[in-house]
């Protein structure tokens, strides 16, 4: 009985397995059609200064125009690129097409922003990388430190040697590295001091509940005290009110990022923001 019990149950698991190997094994076939298709999109969301009170950046976020399904976030596609490597010929279109977006908004006369780019593992341990972006930039003319690259906690501690040697070839061309996420992945103190960086995101599950929890509000205010010791500038991700804005504001941090000043909208609707935020800006100065 155990026996015929246990075989069911492989059965059945082996089942599942192979419902959800197809399932994977369409969504790749999906994947690699809408590559070529060109069926992705970046929307970007802007990042404020608070000491200027002011928009001075944009990070690139990908979204999948499905022809069936709609539009689809990352976190339904962006593991299975990352494990099939798509992502790195993805990774090139999306730099070059950030890059491409970014001229387009400076040939309209626009203040320079910098335009952040989210890097998964396998780009960041590319070794064509740095050459790619250097083309890139290269070829819309734009100088680096208007691009920055994104690169999670936790791939910091893979291959520690050959990220640092990336991670410094790429600052020394001038582009700005911030670590995402921060406070969710386990790495070493003593790495974040080594390793070339310029900014520290925190992650917004510690924005989420700053204003009522006073263990959230520690955590962040310790994070910003030691990214400043660190000489790196600190973004909070996932403002969503002016309370969690107030609170950060008051607790020293450089630049915010949420749903309070923009959820991330397409490349025309950014542009726009853009110029709305000079406007204002005008309008204060006149005002003064
Ligand atoms: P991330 O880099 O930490 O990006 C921030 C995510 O938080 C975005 O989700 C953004 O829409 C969301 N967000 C921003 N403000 C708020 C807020 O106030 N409240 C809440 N609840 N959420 C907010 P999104 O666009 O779904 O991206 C999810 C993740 O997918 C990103 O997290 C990043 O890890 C990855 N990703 C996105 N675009 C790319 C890309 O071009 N390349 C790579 N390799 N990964 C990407
Ligand atoms: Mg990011
Ligand atoms: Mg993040
Ligand atoms: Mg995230």
């Amino acid at each position: 009985r155990a026996k015929a019990l246990g075989r069911n149950k492989y059965q059945e698991f082996d089942h599942h397995m192979t419902a959800r190997a197809i399932e994977n094994m369409a969504l790749e076939n999906d994947l690699r059609k809408a590559i070529n298709e060109q069926e992705f999109e970046l929307y970007y969301q802007p990042q404020i200064d608070f000491s200027q009170n002011c928009i001075v950046g944009f990070e690139a976020l990908i979204r999948w125009r499905h022809p069936s399904k709609g539009l689809l976030f990352p976190d339904t596609f962006i593991g299975l690129l990352e494990e099939t490597g798509l992502i790195v010929p993805l990774g090139h279109w999306i730099i070059d097409n950030a890059c491409q977006t970014l001229r387009q908004w400076l040939d309209t006369g626009v203040k320079p922003v910098r335009l952040a780019i989210n890097l998964s593992p396998r780009q960041l341990h590319n070794e064509e990388l740095s050459d790619q972006i250097s083309r890139s930039l290269h070829l819309h003319n734009l100088p680096a430190n208007l691009l920055e690259l994104e690169i999670t906690e936790s791939m910091l501690m893979q291959d520690i040697q050959f990220t640092h040697k990336q991670l410094r070839n790429l600052q020394q061309l001038g582009i700005t590295i911030a670590i995402d996420d921060f406070g969710t992945g386990h790495s070493s103190l003593s790495y974040l001091k080594e390793l070339p960086l310029d900014i520290l995101k925190i992650d917004r599950s510690f924005i989420r509940d700053i204003i009522e929890d006073n263990n959230d509000q520690q955590i962040v205010n310790a994070i910003i005290a030691m990214a400043h010791q660190l000489n790196l500038k600190v973004v909070a991700e996932g403002i969503e009110t002016i309370a969690h804005q107030s609170m950060l504001i008051q607790q020293g941090c450089d630049y915010g990022q949420g749903y309070l000043y923009s959820r991330p909208v397409p490349a025309d609707n950014a542009l726009e923001l853009i110029k709305f935020d000079a406007d204002k800006a005008m309008d204060s100065m006149a005002l003064n």
